[in-house]
């Protein structure tokens, strides 16, 4: 029988990264279309970690978890991480490993491949198996212009896969999961790199799309500088992040961290506030599964008020200055105003 084993990544703040509960819905599809392969998780954590984690996984239909804990595995470290990872894996054969395209995901993931002499396909947005049983995993390819079906000859078949691609099981799928401890052997490796201290990146707006409620982005329309400045008073008047599309950041009005769509990043907050966005399809693959969609934009035929829950058609220099006008008029604490349920 196939199985199917995710890394289950444990985040600087000692919780489990939302991308496992995302892989772990897909791994339960994949696994039915292999006549119910089984479904582990590999996790790697400081001693005493793995007990905060266990409801999680017999939540979320995992029928192994196979635990690597020591006191040396406090922060992650890519030869301690690899050299253990790889050593499972070797003992537990799975024929697909499944790890989130996150910062520790793409370091992590390849040093795997490599050591185990196999394929990865990175930063994978699809994911199926075809007619052979084999991983078909689907990424942009030439800069975003094609989508290329992926296969892997060797096992295991491993693939990252960008966060928020995927949704979380709607509700529990609760299994009878076996918790298998693993003593690492990472005694006599010598570390490279030692951990110092966490320094917050300089836009922290960055690090806090993936998890913002409210995004606010803004496209050409947005026009200069001072278009990007408003946008920005209007995000913290509503407790949003600044995001942008392709075109802004081609203007130099956002760093391209925070561009949105194919060859950005894909969010799924409760509120999209597209701001002078047209609605290229290379944007709104990176936004379409937002709850709730609101567009400005002053030509009504535009693209983005296909996929927007409610729209102004107007000016954003008229628009948006009268929704802050209004917001903080309503009450003092503008953010608590709004209603994204
Ligand atoms: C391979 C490839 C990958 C790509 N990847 C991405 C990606 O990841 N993300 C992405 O966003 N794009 C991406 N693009 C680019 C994409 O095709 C569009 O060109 C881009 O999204 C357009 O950005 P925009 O909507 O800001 O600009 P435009 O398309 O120029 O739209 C600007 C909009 O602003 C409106 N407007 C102008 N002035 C005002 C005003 N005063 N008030 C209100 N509205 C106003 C206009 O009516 C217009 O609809 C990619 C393209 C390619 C070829």
């Amino acid at each position: 029988m196939s199985n199917i084993m995710l890394y289950a990544e444990v985040t600087k703040e000692n919780y489990l990264h939302t991308v496992v509960f995302e892989l772990a819905y897909k791994a339960q599809e994949l696994a039915k279309k292999l006549d119910n392969a089984s479904v582990s998780a590999l996790l790697i954590c400081k001693t005493g970690l793995a007990e905060n984690f266990k409801e999680a996984f017999i939540n979320s239909g995992f029928d192994f978890v196979y635990i690597a804990e020591s006191n040396r595995l406090t922060h992650y470290s890519t030869e301690l991480y690899s050299k253990i990872a790889v050593d499972i894996i070797r003992e537990v054969k799975p024929d697909i490993i499944l790890v989130g395209a996150t910062t520790q995901g793409r370091d992590l993931a390849p040093r795997i491949s490599s050591s185990l002499h196999t394929g990865l396909t990175a930063d994978c947005i699809g994911l199926d198996i075809n007619e052979k049983g084999q991983l078909a995993a689907t990424r942009p390819t030439f800069g975003g212009k094609l989508m290329a079906t992926i296969l892997c000859k060797t096992l295991p078949q491993m693939a990252t896969v960008r966060p928020k691609v995927f949704k979380p099981a709607p509700e529990n799928i609760v299994k009878d999961t076996k918790f298998i401890y693993i003593k690492p052997e990472i005694d006599n490796i010598q570390k490279k790199v030692e951990f110092i201290e966490f320094v917050k990146g300089l836009n922290t707006a960055i690090n806090e799309l993936d998890s913002a409620e409210i995004i606010v982005a803004g496209g050409k329309g947005m026009k200069n500088e001072a278009g990007f400045e408003l946008l920005k008073n209007f995000a913290q008047c509503i407790g949003g992040c600044v995001a942008a599309s392709r075109g802004a950041v081609d203007m130099g009005l956002a760093p391209s961290d925070i561009q949105i769509g194919q060859t950005g990043k894909t969010v799924t907050p409760k509120l999209y506030i597209a701001c002078g966005i047209s609605g290229a399809i290379q944007h709104i693959v990176g936004m379409q599964d937002s709850d709730k969609i609101i567009a400005i934009n002053n030509d009504e035929k535009a693209p983005i008020f296909d996929v927007s829950d409610c729209g102004f058609v107007g000016d954003v220099f008229e628009v948006i200055p009268e929704l802050i006008r209004i917001i903080k008029n309503s009450n003092g604490d503008a953010a608590s105003d709004i209603n994204i349920s």
